[in-house]
Protein backbone atom coordinates (compact mmCIF):
# COMPACT_ATOMS: atom_id res chain seq x y z
CA UNK A 1 0.00 0.00 0.00
CA UNK A 2 1.28 3.31 -0.79
CA UNK A 3 0.28 6.25 1.35
CA UNK A 4 -2.49 8.33 1.76
CA UNK A 5 -1.37 11.81 0.00
CA UNK A 6 -5.42 13.36 0.12
CA UNK A 7 -7.14 12.65 2.93
CA UNK A 8 -10.80 14.30 3.38
CA UNK A 9 -12.84 14.29 6.02
CA UNK A 10 -16.43 15.40 6.36
CA UNK A 11 -15.93 18.33 4.42
CA UNK A 12 -18.46 20.91 3.86
CA UNK A 13 -18.32 23.53 1.00
CA UNK A 14 -21.31 25.73 0.73
CA UNK A 15 -22.29 29.05 -0.85
CA UNK A 16 -23.97 31.63 0.27
CA UNK A 17 -27.41 33.19 -1.05
CA UNK A 18 -29.85 35.91 -0.60
CA UNK A 19 -31.53 33.16 2.06
CA UNK A 20 -30.48 29.55 2.58
CA UNK A 21 -27.01 28.88 1.53
CA UNK A 22 -26.13 25.84 -1.14
CA UNK A 23 -25.07 22.74 0.28
CA UNK A 24 -22.60 21.88 -2.56
CA UNK A 25 -20.96 19.59 -0.72
CA UNK A 26 -22.57 18.40 2.98
CA UNK A 27 -20.31 15.97 4.90
CA UNK A 28 -18.13 13.73 2.80
CA UNK A 29 -15.01 11.96 3.48
CA UNK A 30 -12.59 10.07 1.53
CA UNK A 31 -8.91 9.50 0.61
CA UNK A 32 -6.63 9.25 -2.18
CA UNK A 33 -3.14 7.20 -2.18
CA UNK A 34 0.08 8.00 -4.04
CA UNK A 35 -0.41 6.15 -7.78
CA UNK A 36 -4.03 5.76 -7.28
CA UNK A 37 -6.85 7.30 -9.65
CA UNK A 38 -10.55 7.37 -7.46
CA UNK A 39 -13.06 8.30 -10.07
CA UNK A 40 -15.29 10.96 -8.57
CA UNK A 41 -19.25 10.45 -10.55
CA UNK A 42 -22.57 11.56 -10.27
CA UNK A 43 -25.32 13.33 -12.25
CA UNK A 44 -24.34 17.18 -13.12
CA UNK A 45 -25.55 19.04 -9.78
CA UNK A 46 -24.61 16.72 -7.33
CA UNK A 47 -21.43 18.57 -5.98
CA UNK A 48 -18.44 17.40 -7.81
CA UNK A 49 -16.84 20.46 -9.23
CA UNK A 50 -17.66 22.18 -5.84
CA UNK A 51 -15.31 19.44 -4.52
CA UNK A 52 -12.43 19.42 -7.05
CA UNK A 53 -12.52 23.20 -6.31
CA UNK A 54 -12.44 23.06 -2.63
CA UNK A 55 -9.49 21.01 -2.34
CA UNK A 56 -7.67 23.30 -4.40
CA UNK A 57 -9.18 26.63 -2.10
CA UNK A 58 -10.74 27.54 -5.58
CA UNK A 59 -14.22 28.09 -4.29
CA UNK A 60 -15.52 32.03 -5.35
CA UNK A 61 -16.16 34.35 -2.49
CA UNK A 62 -18.94 34.09 -0.26
CA UNK A 63 -18.80 30.54 0.16
CA UNK A 64 -17.97 28.75 3.21
CA UNK A 65 -15.92 25.45 3.77
CA UNK A 66 -16.01 23.20 7.13
CA UNK A 67 -14.15 19.78 7.85
CA UNK A 68 -10.79 18.62 7.02
CA UNK A 69 -8.45 18.19 3.71
CA UNK A 70 -5.40 16.86 4.73
CA UNK A 71 -2.62 16.90 2.14
CA UNK A 72 0.30 15.17 3.61
CA UNK A 73 0.39 16.70 7.26
CA UNK A 74 -1.33 19.84 6.34
CA UNK A 75 -5.30 20.47 6.77
CA UNK A 76 -5.65 22.98 3.37
CA UNK A 77 -8.82 24.38 5.21
CA UNK A 78 -6.32 25.26 8.41
CA UNK A 79 -3.59 27.16 6.65
CA UNK A 80 -3.70 30.69 5.14
CA UNK A 81 -4.75 31.13 1.63
CA UNK A 82 -1.16 32.35 0.93
CA UNK A 83 -0.06 29.10 1.54
CA UNK A 84 -2.48 26.80 -0.27
CA UNK A 85 -1.85 29.40 -3.45
CA UNK A 86 2.16 28.59 -2.76
CA UNK A 87 0.67 24.34 -3.11
CA UNK A 88 -1.27 25.17 -6.36
CA UNK A 89 1.05 23.81 -8.92
CA UNK A 90 3.98 22.01 -7.74
CA UNK A 91 1.54 19.75 -4.79
CA UNK A 92 -1.92 20.53 -6.08
CA UNK A 93 -2.78 20.46 -9.69
CA UNK A 94 -5.99 21.16 -11.54
CA UNK A 95 -7.22 20.25 -14.83
CA UNK A 96 -10.03 22.46 -15.86
CA UNK A 97 -12.43 21.26 -18.25
CA UNK A 98 -12.81 23.53 -21.03
CA UNK A 99 -9.26 24.68 -21.99
CA UNK A 100 -10.09 27.44 -24.52
CA UNK A 101 -11.61 29.32 -21.12
CA UNK A 102 -8.52 29.11 -18.89
CA UNK A 103 -5.63 29.69 -22.05
CA UNK A 104 -5.01 33.14 -22.30
CA UNK A 105 -6.06 33.95 -26.38
CA UNK A 106 -3.44 36.79 -26.49
CA UNK A 107 -0.12 34.86 -24.96
CA UNK A 108 2.08 31.76 -26.85
CA UNK A 109 2.11 28.61 -25.32
CA UNK A 110 5.92 29.28 -24.27
CA UNK A 111 4.96 32.79 -22.08
CA UNK A 112 1.72 30.12 -20.39
CA UNK A 113 4.63 27.59 -19.70
CA UNK A 114 7.78 30.37 -18.61
CA UNK A 115 5.27 31.91 -16.49
CA UNK A 116 4.15 29.15 -14.52
CA UNK A 117 7.72 28.01 -13.78
CA UNK A 118 8.82 31.77 -13.11
CA UNK A 119 6.17 31.68 -10.30
CA UNK A 120 6.63 28.15 -8.73
CA UNK A 121 10.44 28.07 -9.23
CA UNK A 122 11.86 31.34 -9.33
CA UNK A 123 15.60 29.96 -8.96
CA UNK A 124 15.06 27.85 -12.42
CA UNK A 125 16.96 29.53 -14.97
CA UNK A 126 15.91 30.48 -18.99
CA UNK A 127 17.48 27.59 -20.18
CA UNK A 128 16.18 25.03 -17.76
CA UNK A 129 12.49 26.32 -17.67
CA UNK A 130 12.44 26.04 -21.71
CA UNK A 131 13.68 22.33 -21.41
CA UNK A 132 11.28 21.46 -19.13
CA UNK A 133 8.08 22.93 -20.76
CA UNK A 134 9.23 20.95 -24.05
CA UNK A 135 9.56 18.07 -22.40
CA UNK A 136 5.91 18.13 -20.79
CA UNK A 137 4.90 19.38 -24.26
CA UNK A 138 6.39 16.35 -26.01
CA UNK A 139 5.41 13.71 -23.37
CA UNK A 140 1.49 15.34 -24.31
CA UNK A 141 2.47 14.32 -28.00
CA UNK A 142 3.07 18.29 -28.75
CA UNK A 143 6.16 18.92 -31.04
CA UNK A 144 8.60 21.88 -29.91
CA UNK A 145 7.86 23.48 -33.18
CA UNK A 146 4.51 24.46 -31.93
CA UNK A 147 6.01 25.94 -28.53
CA UNK A 148 5.75 29.46 -30.02
CA UNK A 149 2.24 29.19 -31.42
CA UNK A 150 -1.16 30.95 -30.25
CA UNK A 151 -3.56 28.90 -28.38
CA UNK A 152 -5.98 29.14 -31.15
CA UNK A 153 -3.70 27.75 -33.41
CA UNK A 154 -4.40 24.08 -32.14
CA UNK A 155 -7.53 21.73 -32.36
CA UNK A 156 -9.52 21.20 -28.84
CA UNK A 157 -7.85 17.72 -28.00
CA UNK A 158 -3.82 19.21 -28.49
CA UNK A 159 -4.80 22.58 -26.43
CA UNK A 160 -6.49 19.64 -23.29
CA UNK A 161 -3.10 18.25 -23.60
CA UNK A 162 -1.50 21.47 -23.66
CA UNK A 163 -3.56 22.05 -20.25
CA UNK A 164 -2.48 18.87 -19.19
CA UNK A 165 1.13 19.34 -19.79
CA UNK A 166 0.87 22.74 -18.04
CA UNK A 167 -0.68 21.10 -14.67
CA UNK A 168 2.14 18.46 -15.61
CA UNK A 169 5.36 20.54 -15.05
CA UNK A 170 5.46 21.23 -11.83
CA UNK A 171 4.53 17.67 -11.33
CA UNK A 172 2.50 18.20 -8.82
CA UNK A 173 1.31 15.06 -6.22
CA UNK A 174 -2.16 15.48 -6.24
CA UNK A 175 -3.90 15.90 -9.99
CA UNK A 176 -7.79 17.43 -9.87
CA UNK A 177 -8.99 16.50 -13.36
CA UNK A 178 -12.66 17.73 -13.98
CA UNK A 179 -14.30 16.23 -16.86
CA UNK A 180 -10.69 16.23 -18.79
CA UNK A 181 -12.47 15.10 -21.61
CA UNK A 182 -15.63 16.31 -22.20
CA UNK A 183 -16.16 17.53 -25.22
CA UNK A 184 -13.25 15.79 -27.24
CA UNK A 185 -13.86 12.82 -29.79
CA UNK A 186 -13.22 9.10 -28.42
CA UNK A 187 -9.86 8.83 -30.20
CA UNK A 188 -8.70 11.80 -28.01
CA UNK A 189 -10.55 10.63 -25.20
CA UNK A 190 -8.69 7.74 -25.41
CA UNK A 191 -5.55 9.72 -26.01
CA UNK A 192 -5.86 11.71 -22.38
CA UNK A 193 -7.01 8.87 -20.68
CA UNK A 194 -3.27 6.92 -21.82
CA UNK A 195 -1.46 10.46 -20.45
CA UNK A 196 -3.33 10.11 -17.09
CA UNK A 197 -2.59 6.35 -16.39
CA UNK A 198 1.19 6.82 -17.24
CA UNK A 199 1.44 9.65 -15.04
CA UNK A 200 0.38 8.13 -12.04
CA UNK A 201 2.12 5.09 -12.82
CA UNK A 202 5.42 7.28 -14.06
CA UNK A 203 5.14 9.61 -11.04
CA UNK A 204 3.02 8.08 -8.37
CA UNK A 205 0.66 10.95 -8.79
CA UNK A 206 -2.98 10.57 -6.92
CA UNK A 207 -5.40 11.04 -9.50
CA UNK A 208 -8.98 12.50 -8.76
CA UNK A 209 -10.79 12.05 -11.99
CA UNK A 210 -14.33 14.17 -11.78
CA UNK A 211 -16.44 12.77 -14.58
CA UNK A 212 -20.15 11.76 -15.43
CA UNK A 213 -19.08 9.45 -17.89
CA UNK A 214 -18.88 6.07 -16.01
CA UNK A 215 -17.17 4.24 -18.87
CA UNK A 216 -13.72 6.33 -18.63
CA UNK A 217 -14.23 5.22 -14.87
CA UNK A 218 -14.17 1.70 -15.58
CA UNK A 219 -11.50 2.00 -17.96
CA UNK A 220 -9.07 4.32 -15.65
CA UNK A 221 -10.00 4.16 -11.70
CA UNK A 222 -8.70 1.97 -9.09
CA UNK A 223 -11.46 3.40 -6.75
CA UNK A 224 -14.72 5.12 -7.34
CA UNK A 225 -16.59 6.79 -5.04
CA UNK A 226 -20.86 7.88 -6.27
CA UNK A 227 -21.73 11.19 -5.25
CA UNK A 228 -25.36 12.34 -5.19
CA UNK A 229 -27.04 15.50 -3.62
CA UNK A 230 -23.71 17.02 -2.21
CA UNK A 231 -22.84 13.45 -0.45
CA UNK A 232 -20.79 10.37 -1.16
CA UNK A 233 -23.37 7.34 -1.30
CA UNK A 234 -21.08 4.67 -1.97
CA UNK A 235 -17.40 4.15 -2.61
CA UNK A 236 -14.77 1.28 -3.15
CA UNK A 237 -13.11 -0.47 -5.75
CA UNK A 238 -14.40 -0.10 -9.47
CA UNK A 239 -14.34 -3.47 -10.35
CA UNK A 240 -16.47 -4.04 -7.12
CA UNK A 241 -18.78 -1.45 -7.15
CA UNK A 242 -19.31 -2.10 -10.89
CA UNK A 243 -19.93 -5.87 -10.60
CA UNK A 244 -22.00 -5.39 -6.99
CA UNK A 245 -23.28 -1.89 -7.12
CA UNK A 246 -24.59 -1.43 -3.38
CA UNK A 247 -26.88 1.72 -3.47
CA UNK A 248 -29.72 2.13 -5.53
CA UNK A 249 -28.26 5.71 -6.94
CA UNK A 250 -25.09 3.56 -8.11
CA UNK A 251 -27.25 0.42 -10.12
CA UNK A 252 -29.65 3.79 -11.41
CA UNK A 253 -26.61 5.11 -13.33
CA UNK A 254 -25.36 1.74 -14.30
CA UNK A 255 -28.29 1.28 -15.57
CA UNK A 256 -28.46 4.18 -17.67
CA UNK A 257 -25.27 3.24 -19.56
CA UNK A 258 -25.37 3.43 -23.24
CA UNK A 259 -23.34 0.77 -25.03
CA UNK A 260 -23.71 -0.71 -28.75
CA UNK A 261 -25.95 -3.10 -27.48
CA UNK A 262 -28.55 -0.73 -25.69
CA UNK A 263 -32.28 -1.95 -27.13
CA UNK A 264 -33.61 -0.31 -24.06
CA UNK A 265 -33.18 3.58 -23.62
CA UNK A 266 -33.10 3.45 -19.40
CA UNK A 267 -32.98 6.60 -17.17
CA UNK A 268 -33.66 7.69 -13.64
CA UNK A 269 -36.98 9.26 -13.14
CA UNK A 270 -37.26 12.83 -11.51
CA UNK A 271 -33.77 15.17 -11.35
CA UNK A 272 -31.51 15.62 -8.61
CA UNK A 273 -32.58 18.14 -5.62
CA UNK A 274 -32.26 21.84 -4.69
CA UNK A 275 -29.20 21.64 -2.84
CA UNK A 276 -30.65 24.73 -0.96
CA UNK A 277 -33.53 22.37 1.11
CA UNK A 278 -32.68 18.87 0.13
CA UNK A 279 -35.10 16.27 0.73
CA UNK A 280 -34.94 15.36 4.35
CA UNK A 281 -33.34 12.22 5.77
CA UNK A 282 -31.88 10.17 2.61
CA UNK A 283 -31.45 12.24 -0.48
CA UNK A 284 -32.66 9.77 -3.07
CA UNK A 285 -35.97 8.68 -1.80
CA UNK A 286 -37.60 10.55 -3.59
CA UNK A 287 -36.23 8.79 -6.91
CA UNK A 288 -35.33 5.12 -5.05
CA UNK A 289 -37.65 2.58 -6.19
CA UNK A 290 -36.55 0.89 -3.01
CA UNK A 291 -37.57 3.50 -0.65
CA UNK A 292 -38.79 2.38 2.99
CA UNK A 293 -40.37 4.44 5.90
CA UNK A 294 -37.00 4.93 7.63
CA UNK A 295 -35.28 6.39 4.56
CA UNK A 296 -37.83 9.70 4.53
CA UNK A 297 -37.32 9.69 8.46
CA UNK A 298 -33.96 9.03 9.17
CA UNK A 299 -30.48 9.40 8.02
CA UNK A 300 -28.53 6.98 6.18
CA UNK A 301 -25.93 6.06 8.16
CA UNK A 302 -22.67 4.88 6.22
CA UNK A 303 -21.94 0.76 6.51
CA UNK A 304 -19.16 -1.45 5.47
CA UNK A 305 -20.22 -3.53 2.53
CA UNK A 306 -17.07 -5.16 1.99
CA UNK A 307 -13.77 -4.36 2.07
CA UNK A 308 -13.03 -1.28 1.07
CA UNK A 309 -16.77 -0.62 -0.25
CA UNK A 310 -18.78 1.45 1.98
CA UNK A 311 -22.52 2.68 0.73
CA UNK A 312 -24.83 5.22 3.20
CA UNK A 313 -27.82 3.18 2.17
CA UNK A 314 -30.92 1.47 4.68
CA UNK A 315 -30.73 -1.56 2.87
CA UNK A 316 -27.37 -2.20 4.49
CA UNK A 317 -28.19 -1.32 7.91
CA UNK A 318 -27.77 -1.37 10.32
CA UNK A 319 -30.89 -3.14 11.12
CA UNK A 320 -30.72 -2.17 14.84
CA UNK A 321 -30.53 1.30 14.17
CA UNK A 322 -34.30 0.78 11.83
CA UNK A 323 -36.90 1.67 13.85
CA UNK A 324 -39.75 -0.93 14.24
CA UNK A 325 -41.76 -0.83 11.01
CA UNK A 326 -39.33 1.57 9.41
CA UNK A 327 -38.64 -1.35 6.65
CA UNK A 328 -41.96 -1.17 5.12
CA UNK A 329 -42.19 0.32 1.53
CA UNK A 330 -42.57 3.69 1.77
CA UNK A 331 -45.84 5.35 0.16
CA UNK A 332 -46.23 8.04 -2.56
CA UNK A 333 -48.01 10.37 0.07
CA UNK A 334 -45.26 9.96 2.92
CA UNK A 335 -42.73 11.24 -0.03
CA UNK A 336 -44.59 14.20 -0.76
CA UNK A 337 -45.17 15.00 2.88
CA UNK A 338 -41.27 14.10 3.40
CA UNK A 339 -40.37 16.47 0.47
CA UNK A 340 -42.38 19.74 2.71
CA UNK A 341 -41.19 18.69 5.87
FE1 LIG B 1 -33.23 4.06 -1.33
FE2 LIG B 1 -33.63 4.08 1.29
FE3 LIG B 1 -31.29 3.39 0.34
FE4 LIG B 1 -32.08 5.90 0.23
S1 LIG B 1 -31.66 4.74 2.06
S2 LIG B 1 -31.11 4.77 -1.38
S3 LIG B 1 -34.24 5.65 -0.18
S4 LIG B 1 -33.23 2.31 0.04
Amino acid sequence: MTEVVLDVSELRAWYGTEGDPVRAVDGVSFEIRAGETLGLVGESGCGKSTLGRSILGLLPEGSATSGEIRYRDRNLLAIAPKEVRSLRGPDLGLIFQEPMTRLDPLVTIERHFMETLKTHEPDMSEREKRTQSLEALAAMGIPPTRFKQYPHEFSGGMRQRIMIALALVLNPKVLVADEPTTALDVIVEGQILGILADLRRNFDTALLLITHNLGIVAEACDRVAVMYAGRIVEQGGARTVFAEPAHPYTRALLDSIISLGTTDLRYIPGAPPSLIDPPPACRFHPRCPNAMAVCASKFPIETRVADGHRTECWLHGPDDEIPPGGDRPLERGEIAIAEEA
